[in-house]
């Protein structure tokens, strides 16, 4: 295997690094599931990223992306991470709806949602789990029932990220409940601004804003908010998540923590007790970079990652789980300190990361989920 970025490779991430350092602000920093998103902020940001056409830089250029190829698409998405540059709810407009759009949405469908995910103009949420239904989602009650050409929906959907500011969802309901529980669900497209549509924040285990629940009475969904074939929505939605490349975890962010947390160590006196644990971390920093290379170089070769993208999904969020717990023991009694005190050190990031890393480990699949599918698809123990 060749370690090497090709000069073009390299060329793009000293592009997203310069622009990085000259837009970015301390004020616009985010950690993951820690920021209070602010609306008006991301827009702002994801506009300036619109212009330069960076929204989706891994779609085609005739759906208003750049065509790079997944390891740009990785090398692009290090450099957002490590400047902890503003997501917001990019990840499942670029990495979700609108694949699935591409994939399986009519010629309109096409031409009335992807502009809108590029030009930053609708925020769209995932509507997957619900109170009863996560890990198990194919067990899902939201119902979607025919009423002429359109459908009914009844239900809720919780744990909806970015929800409190999103315009569109996609979400799976079941549109026919005598079929096994796979084979029943749609894919649908809701305007969430629908009557019948209603939502409640949700704050986190840090006090935070960033999901909700949202409720649907009696939502009529138009005939075209279906995405494909009634019925396969399961199907659809499982192949997006499994060709999916705009979204490969990379390890940006957890190199970003523990630069930050070695920079404050050469300058004070902490304990030289933590060196053997702060060298064992860049270790695992650097074995989280080459798996998520292993991802993008499986997707550049046109395979399709499946335990491979599991094993880096677990390591890189336990990873960041014990970087942001060494990084509280080492600021000591400084480090329990939360954004806003004026004693606080490294921006009191953390206390909130200690906290805010935890769900890192059940968001997109939980842990046990991850090592499931090492065992059975990875290992072929059996299940
Ligand atoms: C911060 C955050 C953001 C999220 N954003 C969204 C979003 O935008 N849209 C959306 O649709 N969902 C979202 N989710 C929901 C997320 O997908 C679910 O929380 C996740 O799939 C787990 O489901 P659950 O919470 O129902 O837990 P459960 O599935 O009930 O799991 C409970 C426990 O049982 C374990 N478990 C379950 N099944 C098995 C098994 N077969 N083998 C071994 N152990 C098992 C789990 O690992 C876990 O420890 C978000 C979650 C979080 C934390």
């Amino acid at each position: 295997m060749d370690f090497h970025l090709t000069p073009g490779q390299l060329a793009l991430r000293n592009e997203v690094h310069g622009w990085l350092q000259s837009v970015m602000t301390p004020e616009m920093e985010g950690f993951p599931y820690a920021e209070e998103e602010d609306p008006a902020m991301l827009r702002a940001f994801n506009r300036r990223l619109a212009e330069k056409g960076w929204i989706a830089p891994s779609w085609p250029e005739e759906v208003g992306g750049m065509g790079l190829g997944a390891i740009e698409q990785l090398v692009f998405g290090e450099e957002m991470a490590y400047f902890r540059a503003p997501n917001g709810a990019r990840g499942p407009a670029v990495g979700y709806a609108g694949p699935t759009i591409m994939m399986y949405g009519t010629d309109a469908q096409r031409r009335r949602h992807l502009p809108g995910i590029t030009n930053w103009d609708v925020v769209w949420c995932q509507g997957f789990s619900e109170p009863g239904s996560g890990s198990d989602l194919a067990s899902l009650q939201t119902t979607a029932v025919r009423d002429g050409d359109d459908w009914i929906l009844n239900g809720t959907k919780t744990w909806t990220s970015s929800g409190h500011y999103a315009d569109w969802m996609y979400l799976l309901a079941r549109t026919d409940p005598e079929a096994p529980k796979h084979k029943g669900i749609s894919y649908f497209l809701l305007d969430l601004k629908s009557p019948g549509v209603s939502f409640h924040q949700l704050r986190n285990i840090a006090d935070r804003a960033g999901f909700g629940q949202y409720f649907f009475d009696n939502v009529r969904l138009p005939q075209d908010s279906l995405l494909g074939e009634e019925n396969r929505g399961w199907y659809q939605a499982t192949t997006t998540l499994d060709l999916e490349r705009s979204n490969i975890a990379n390890a940006g962010s957890a190199r970003r923590a523990l630069d930050d947390l070695l920079g404050f160590v050469r300058e004070s006196d902490a304990s030289p007790a933590y060196r053997q644990r702060l060298a064992g971390l860049a270790v695992e920093v650097a074995v989280a970079t080459m798996l998520s290379y292993r991802v993008a170089s499986m997707l550049a070769a046109g395979q399709v990652p499946n335990q491979e993208a599991s094993t880096l999904k677990l390591f890189l969020s336990e990873l960041d789980q014990r970087i942001a717990n060494t990084g509280l023991q080492v600021l000591g009694a400084y480090g329990q300190l939360m954004p806003g005190s004026p004693l606080a050190k490294l921006r009191a990031q953390f206390a909130l990361t200690y906290l805010t890393t935890v769900p890192r480990t059940i968001a997109g699949g939980t842990s046990e989920i991850q090592r499931n599918i090492i065992a059975t698809r990875g290992l072929g123990l059996p299940r």
